[in-house]
């Protein structure tokens, strides 16, 4: 897939306030410092659409990017803040759940986990609770380039046991670099595939349209 276009179209810190919309979404979260600022950037290849952050935590509201005219990317806030007080996180943690619960057009969560990492507790729970909600998920590795190939692999081989063992069914598991742009094609071909066949033939429209203007 091809990014045309991508824009914020609005953000919202519950579900009530999301904007309307039918077209499908791909929500994005993580833990803070995740890198999900930096793959969101890469993936739009719009510099600075998704905030990097420097303040870990300080995101809280859920932000909504029209990709294409066809799809929406959701940047969900992240979690597992150790800044924010217990009452905060219970407040943010019950936001982000209504909406990934409530949201009809929601097609697919992806869960970043950091492949520098052995898995962690909280992303494992996560993932859990997604599966347990009966929200489809797929996983993105982030930072693959920061470690050896060796230590990436060896932190996948890790996580896929645990996942087993849990009984965890990802969609997918996909392994991305927003530094060196590496699993960026992979991933938003994926999202095309997921696309329903309506929005694809608006797209071939659209492209049919343009080369017979030119
Ligand atoms: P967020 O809090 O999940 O949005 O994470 P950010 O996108 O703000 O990234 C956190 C830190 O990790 C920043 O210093 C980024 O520059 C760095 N980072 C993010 N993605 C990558 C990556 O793919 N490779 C490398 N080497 N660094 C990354």
């Amino acid at each position: 897939m091809k990014i045309q276009s991508a824009r914020h179209i609005g953000c919202a810190t519950e579900l009530e306030s999301c904007p309307q919309s039918n077209l499908p979404e791909f929500a994005f979260v993580g833990r803070s410092n995740v890198g999900k600022s930096s793959l969101i950037n890469t993936l739009t290849e719009v510099k600075g659409l998704a905030k990097v952050s420097s303040t870990p935590g300080k995101t809280k509201l859920i932000h909504f990017f029209r990709i294409n005219e066809l799809w929406t990317l959701v940047d969900l806030p992240g979690y597992g803040f150790a800044k924010l007080s217990k009452v905060k996180k219970l407040e943010f943690n019950k936001s982000v759940s209504h909406f990934l619960n409530g949201r009809t057009n929601l097609k697919q969560v992806f869960a970043l986990i950091d492949s520098q990492l052995e898995p962690l507790d909280s992303d494992l729970a996560f993932v859990d609770w997604l599966q347990e909600c009966g929200i489809q998920y797929s996983i993105i590795l982030t930072k693959i380039d920061r470690s050896a190939y060796s230590k990436v692999s060896n932190n996948e081989g890790k996580l896929i046991k645990l996942l087993n063992d849990y009984g965890l069914r990802p969609t997918e598991i996909f392994k991305c670099s927003a530094r060196t742009k590496r699993g960026r094609v992979v991933l938003l071909n994926w999202i095309e595939s997921q696309l329903p066949r309506e929005q694809k033939k608006k797209k071939c429209k659209a492209i049919h349209l343009g080369w017979m203007n030119k």
